[in-house]
């Protein structure tokens, strides 16, 4: 991975003439993470930044995020911007409105686990907590002490195992936390190549367009794999054996680089 600031004036000349299409992860990316999803709120700054360049004919915006949709439509609170909540399972924006068909018998097994998990991890260890995104739940263990991680992770397996061996779920590590999701084969990267082949079309090709796509979550490296040689990846924090192609230091040089790419649109 290389620092993306020292490769800039390489990758401005690139886009210059270009269509950009921006995929932003939203906690950790767009927002510095916080030890309760509830407080992680979008800068006055941010918020304005984004208008402008979702605003501008040569970009488009994808916020792609593991929170629920609703969530992060409040949360970003601007139009005009393409919504994938619960890692693509939810989509929204102007002329999309996509929600992955999901059985009845999947959602009852979700509550069945949220019962489970409360049960026998919520109660057992301290500052385990869960999130209830209707189509997927996930435990975050954030605000556990270090030393009852491990047995946390032991429990959750345990818990785990049985609906595992049906295939009634599907397993994501993130970042701090575990994904409890439907068994279906969706995920950012394949959201991420569906919505820039829908773009090609609705563009018509007469424009090159370049995906941008900045994350910092183990749920980002499907997308860092999927655009690898079609885009711009770039990893926040620069985790270890990331996909990506290029990395920020935090979500400060994200913005930098969001006021950068206004530049090259302007
Ligand atoms: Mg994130």
């Amino acid at each position: 991975m290389k620092y993306f600031f020292e490769e800039w004036e390489k990758l401005r000349e690139a886009l210059s003439d270009k269509f950009i299409f921006l995929f932003l992860d939203y906690d950790g990316t767009l927002t510095p993470l916080v030890d309760n999803p509830q407080d992680a709120d979008l800068s006055l700054e941010s918020r304005e930044l984004l208008r402008r360049l979702k605003d501008n004919s040569r970009c488009k915006i994808a916020i792609t995020s593991g929170r629920k949709l609703e969530d992060l439509k409040k949360r970003v609170g601007l139009e005009g911007v393409l919504y994938v909540g619960n890692h693509g399972l939810e989509i929204e924006g102007t002329k999309i409105n996509f929600k992955s068909p999901l059985s009845l018998h999947y959602l009852k097994t979700l509550q069945e686990i949220k019962k489970d998990l409360g049960t026998n991890i919520i109660s057992a260890v301290r500052g385990a907590f869960i999130e209830d995104k209707g189509l997927a739940l996930t435990l975050h263990y954030r605000l556990v002490d270090k030393k009852d991680i491990p047995r946390l992770k032991d429990l959750f397996r345990q818990a785990m195992i049985a609906y595992m061996a049906k295939d009634k779920i599907c397993l994501k590590d993130a970042k701090m936390a575990f994904e409890i999701r439907p068994p279906v084969r969706w995920d950012k990267g394949k959201v991420a190549i569906w919505l820039l082949a829908r773009q090609h079309f609705m563009l018509q090709e007469k424009i090159n367009i370049i995906p941008l796509y900045i994350g910092d979550d183990v749920t980002d490296e499907d997308a860092f794999k999927a655009l690898k040689n079609k885009g711009i990846t770039v990893r926040v924090d620069g985790g270890a054996g990331s996909s990506a192609k290029y990395f920020v230091k935090d979500t400060s040089e994200v913005f930098r680089l969001l006021e950068e790419i206004g530049k090259v649109l302007a």
